[in-house]
C-alpha cells in the first residue's frame, strides 16, 4: 500500500486535474478556441499522468514475492511509457486540429467567460502544485515533487494561452489562436518524448549515470587489498532501486570465511555510496585464467582502464 502522506497529495492532484479539465472544456465550448482546447487536452494528460503515477506507486510498493524476486519497481517504466505515448498522440491531435484552423479559419465566439474559467482553473492548479511541492519536499518523495513541477509547468502553459487569447481579445487577430495551440502542442510533445525515453532506458536496463558508477567503483576500490581486483561491473535501475553486481578477484588461498568477510565490507561500502542499492558479488581466484575469460564486459573494461591511463589488470599472476 502507498503510505498516507503520499496517497492524499496524489489523490488531491487527480481531483484538481478533473475539476480543471471540466473548467477548461467548458471554456473551449464557450469560445471554440483551439488554444483553450489544447489547454484542456493538457489537463486530460495530467489526469492520466497522476492516475498512472498513483497506480504504479501502489504496485511498486508491493514486497518481493516468489514470482517477482527482484521486486515490482519496474512497473514504473511501463506506466511512464504508456503515458508518454498517450501524450504524443494528444499533442499530434492538437497540432492537426490547429493546422486545420490555420488553413480554414473559423470565427471565435466571445472570449470573456472562457478566459475567466481558464483563469480560475490555472489558479487552482497553481495552489495544488505548491501543496504537492511542499509535501514532496517534506517527505522526500521524488514522485510528488515531479507531479508538482509538472503541474507548475502546466500553469505556465495556461498562463501563455491566457495571455495569447487576451491579445486576440484586444486586437481581434484570430490567427493567433491556432498559433498558440501549435506552441502548446510542441511543448506537450516534448514531455511525451522525455517520458518515452525514460521508459526505454529503464526497460533496456541502461547502466547507472557515470557519476554514480564512479561512486560505486570508488566504494569497491577503497577495500581492495594487495593482489585483489574486480571486474564485470554491471549496474541498472528499476524504479527507485539500483542493482549492482561484479566479480571480486581474490588470492585463491583465502578461506571462504575470509573472502566472505571482505565481501561484506565491500557490499556495505557500495550500499552506503548510493541510496536504495542492492549489490551481488561473485568471488573468483585471481590466479585462475578462467576468472579472466568469464564475461563479455571484460574487453570493454580493459579499454576503459587503458583510456583512463590506469595500469592494465594484472592478468594471470
Ligand atoms: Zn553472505
Ligand atoms: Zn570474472
Amino acid at each position: 500500500m502507498v503510505e498516507a502522506h503520499l496517497k492524499y497529495p496524489i489523490l488531491l492532484s487527480i481531483a484538481a486535474a478533473v475539476l480543471t479539465l471540466v473548467l477548461k472544456s467548458a471554456a473551449y465550448f464557450l469560445t471554440s478556441s483551439v488554444g483553450l482546447l489544447s489547454d484542456a487536452v493538457e489537463s486530460l494528460v495530467n489526469i492520466i499522468a497522476a492516475a498512472t503515477a498513483y497506480l504504479s506507486l501502489r504496485y511498486a510498493a508491493r514486497p518481493v514475492d516468489e514470482s517477482h524476486t527482484y521486486g515490482h519497481e519496474k512497473i514504473e517504466f511501463f506506466s511512464s511509457g504508456l503515458e508518454g505515448v498517450l501524450i504524443v498522440v494528444a499533442a499530434a491531435a492538437i497540432a492537426w486540429y490547429a493546422g486545420q484552423r490555420l488553413l480554414v479559419p473559423q470565427p471565435l465566439r466571445p472570449l470573456e467567460l472562457g478566459l475567466a474559467l481558464s483563469l480560475i482553473a490555472s489558479l487552482l492548479n497553481g495552489v495544488v502544485a505548491v501543496v504537492l511541492l511542499r509535501a514532496g519536499r517534506r517527505h522526500g518523495s521524488i514522485v510528488l515533487e515531479a507531479d508538482g513541477w509538472h503541474l507548475l509547468t502546466d500553469v505556465w502553459t495556461s498562463a501563455a494561452v491566457f495571455g495569447g487569447l487576451s491579445l486576440v481579445w484586444l486586437t481581434g487577430l484570430q490567427l493567433l489562436d491556432p498559433l498558440i495551440a501549435l506552441a502548446v502542442a510542441v511543448n506537450i510533445l516534448w514531455t511525451g518524448f522525455r517520458l518515452i525515453r525514460r521508459s526505454f532506458d529503464g526497460l533496456m536496463d541502461r547502466a547507472l549515470p557515470p557519476q554514480e558508477q564512479a561512486a560505486v567503483r570508488a566504494a569497491i576500490e577503497r577495500h581492495l587489498g594487495p593482489n585483489m581486483d574486480y571486474h564485470a561491473l554491471r549496474t541498472r535501475r528499476a524504479g527507485r532501486r539500483r542493482f549492482v553486481d561484479f566479480h571480486l578477484l581474490v588470492p585463491g588461498r583465502l578461506t571462504v570465511q575470509e573472502a566472505h568477510t571482505l565481501t561484506g565490507w565491500i557490499e556495505e561500502s557500495v550500499r552506503s555510496a548510493l541510496p536504495d542499492l542492492e549489490v551481488t558479488v561473485h568471488i573468483e581466484p585471481i590466479e585462475d585464467r578462467a576468472s579472466w575469460r568469464d564475461s563479455a564486459l571484460l574487453p570493454l573494461e580493459e579499454a576503459r582502464r587503458a583510456r583512463s591511463g590506469m595500469d592494465a589488470p594484472s592478468q594471470g599472476l
